[in-house]
């Protein structure tokens, strides 16, 4: 598949990776590629499959909202820009194979770890780290970890941290102004030219858990996870709070 962006005249090359949400193809510039929404779900390490109508555009777009809002706030991230309802223009990053995960409220497998109850507020955000490994199932790791399996620097590792924070600081009262409750997230960095760290990936309902604030409904991938039902409906109108303009699905 081949595309002309006349902008810039960047050309689309090769698929670099498919992931189960995602596609990323190389670009004629080195530094830059494009990433691929696809509406394919999975869930419970690709056990559960299956297709939510309109998600990739959703998580496109909102995506770029916010990734578009944290560069306002000082965090640098992959994004360059939109270029269609489901392609987005970004740095090619080196991706760290950690998963940082941000909770305010607890939920899924902090609740199971902890025996607490789904919802219990943590009055200070916590941040996690997961290896990001489908053969072994993401396992929860520490610091210790990282270092002994040479994932980042200490030095990396300090502003992961610090950014991960930031990012929920930024987000979250942006989100309850849109009457969403930011429960938690997963965030991936990677390394840019000369080793820069850049946020990548996405921000979208397949990787926050957002709870209606007053009536604490599940708006997020946790309605496909769960059987809840509703789920094309709460991807659209996180969307419809979020960027605002239909997406025609
Ligand atoms: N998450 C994700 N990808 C993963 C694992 C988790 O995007 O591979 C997100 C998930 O959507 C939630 C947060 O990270 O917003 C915390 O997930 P948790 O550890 O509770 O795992 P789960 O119960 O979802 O398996």
């Amino acid at each position: 598949m081949k595309r002309q962006d006349p902008s810039v005249s960047l050309e689309q090359r090769d698929k670099l990776y498919e992931g189960k949400a995602k596609i990323v193809y190389a670009t004629s510039d080195r530094n830059m590629v494009i990433q691929y929404f696809k509406d394919d779900a999975t869930a419970f390490n690709a056990l559960k499959k299956g297709t939510i109508v309109g998600k990739g555009v959703v998580n496109n777009r909102m995506s770029a909202t916010l990734f578009s809002r944290l560069a306002k706030a000082g965090v640098p991230t992959h994004y360059i820009r939109t270029l269609s309802d489901r392609e987005m223009l970004c740095r090619r990053l080196d991706i760290i194979k950690i998963e940082t995960i941000v909770r305010n409220v607890v939920a899924g497998s902090l609740a199971k770890r902890t025996g607490l109850e789904e919802g219990t507020p943590i009055r200070q955000p916590i941040v996690e780290l997961y290896l990001k490994s489908d053969p072994l199932g993401d396992p929860m790791i520490n610091e210790d970890h990282v270092r002994m399996l040479s994932l980042a620097t200490p030095v990396e590792l300090a502003w992961m941290k610090r950014m991960a924070l930031k990012i929920n600081a930024v987000l979250r009262p942006h989100l309850l102004k849109r009457d969403l409750v930011l429960v938690d997230f997963k965030l991936e960095f990677g390394r840019g030219a000369g080793r820069k760290l850049y946020l990548g990936d996405e921000i979208s309902p397949d990787t926050c858990r957002l709870w209606d604030r007053a009536t604490r409904e599940k708006l997020d991938k946790d309605r496909f996870r769960r059987d809840l039902g509703g789920v094309e409906d709460a991807y659209q109108e996180v969307y419809r709070r979020l960027v605002g303009e239909p997406t025609g699905a």
